[in-house]
């Protein structure tokens, strides 16, 4: 008989578990609290633009394997778009200047050593502080290991590391900088072609994993809370849904792939973050300019990445924080403003506030603190067939795509292992 491997949560970890127990020998069951999967990760139609939207640009990277091969699992591979090489427009909203990031494929930083490539006004010695990030000591942040100031911090690592860690890197895990930029800027140009899913994220990463699911016989039970667990001796005996208990049999296992707050809640004595930074979004509805690209970065203001989709632009600002009080309107007339210089739309368009929607996600990630990243736990917990995922777990990466799949992934693994 089958075992029952019961999935609680239906965002990015607990999806790529279940892609992978979908197989013969497991019954899958996913349980989501709300009416919808993809948790931090999810499309809606917003009435405000008259369009679906997506809760937040999210932006993968060619060398973020694991998303990769979970998308060519699903089937959704060819969904992701970018350019063929690992270029990234920049412009500098203060002095109107415009450059392009070229990266080489191989891992020789060759780029560095090309004025045409790197960052205006550096010189191939600056880099070295991107080789020192590399080798960190242990609980220190980026702010003791380089110099936060001047052009290649804030025009190439500040953006870089604010859009991985979500929070100021000086503040940040020198750990987990060095991660990024192992797996980016050392592993060269090949892994770091910027990827986005210009159709939305639930048609890309969601939608074609719930229908792989379904196809296999897995269940989705959406607005299906779990609520409390009863342990017996070693393992979780029963779990309670409110309305529902459901009895474990000796065999079946649980991964646990909530939030870590919900996950506290549910465990009693389970140390996870407790700190989080904001993600805030802009979405205008409007056509790009055909000069757009699909990635601009933008320094010296409040946005910090312009992403262009099929009729409508759209501002990411990481460890938004800050704004969480601003006034919605007063901060779309802001980040217009700088989006419209930045794409150089036409007076008669810029004057004009298209329609807009803020979005701001006050627990986007956990602060990827030193501190924070200390109370991440692993996948393993006291019980034995309960399993913990999601990215806030020990992923040795921060909060992102790739690190709640490689969760998934492992939390898989181990109960594939039982
Ligand atoms: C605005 C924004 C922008 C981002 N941009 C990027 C980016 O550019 N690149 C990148 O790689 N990452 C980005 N991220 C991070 C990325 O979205 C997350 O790392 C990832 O989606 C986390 O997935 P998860 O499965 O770990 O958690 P979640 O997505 O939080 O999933 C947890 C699920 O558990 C459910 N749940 C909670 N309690 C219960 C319960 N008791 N019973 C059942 N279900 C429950 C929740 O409803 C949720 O669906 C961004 C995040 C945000 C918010």
């Amino acid at each position: 008989m089958p075992r029952t491997v019961h999935i609680i949560g239906a965002g990015l970890a607990g999806l790529s578990a279940a892609v992978r127990l979908a197989t013969p020998g497991n019954r899958v069951v996913v349980h989501e609290a709300t009416a919808f999967a993809g948790g931090r990760c999810r499309s809606y139609h917003d009435a405000s633009v008259g369009m679906t939207i997506d809760n937040g640009n999210h932006l993968l990277l060619s060398g973020n394997h694991a998303a990769l091969d979970f998308l060519r699992a699903i089937g959704s591979r060819h969904r992701l778009i970018g350019p063929p090489a690992a270029e990234f427009p920049f412009f500098d909203l203060k002095n109107n200047k415009r450059w392009t990031l070229r990266f080489n494929a191989g891992r020789l930083p060759l780029w560095m050593f090309d004025s045409g490539r790197r960052v205006p006004g550096t010189r191939a010695r600056d880099y070295l502080a991107v080789a020192r990030l590399l080798w960190p000591k242990p609980d220190t942040t980026v702010g003791e290991i380089i110099a936060c100031n001047g052009a290649l911090y804030s025009a190439l690592i500040e953006p870089l590391l604010l859009a991985a860690l979500n929070i100021d890197p000086p503040h940040g895990s020198a750990k987990l900088a060095a991660a990024v930029i192992r797996e980016t800027l050392a592993a060269g140009g090949r892994a770091c072609r910027p990827l986005i899913a210009r159709d939305g994220l639930a048609p890309t990463l969601i939608e074609p994993a719930l229908d792989y699911l379904r196809g296999r016989g897995a269940l989705i039970r959406l607005e299906h809370q779990l609520r409390t667990m009863r342990f017996e001796g070693q393992r979780v005996a029963a779990l309670d849904f409110g309305d529902e208990n459901v009895a474990l049999d000796a065999a079946d296992a649980v991964i646990l792939t909530v939030p870590p707050y919900a996950a506290a809640s549910l465990l009693e004595g389970l140390t996870v973050p407790n700190e989080f930074r904001a993600i805030v979004n802009a979405h205008f509805r409007i056509e790009p300019p055909a000069a757009q690209p699909p990635i601009l970065g933008v320094i010296n203001a409040v946005t910090q990445w312009i992403f262009a989709f099929p009729g409508r632009l759209s501002v990411t600002v990481s460890a938004g924080d800050a704004l969480l009080d601003t006034p919605r309107e007063q901060l779309a007339r802001t980040i217009w403003a700088e989006v419209a210089q930045a794409a150089m739309l036409p007076a008669e368009l810029a004057s004009v506030l298209p329609p807009w929607q803020i979005v701001r996600e006050r627990r986007a990630t956990f602060a990827a603190t030193p501190a924070q990243d200390k109370r991440r736990p692993g996948a393993r917990t006291a019980w034995r067939n309960l399993l913990l995922a999601g990215d806030w777990t020990n992923t040795g990466l921060p909060a992102t795509i790739e690190g709640a799949i490689r969760s998934g992934n492992r939390a898989a693994e181990f109960v594939s292992e039982q």
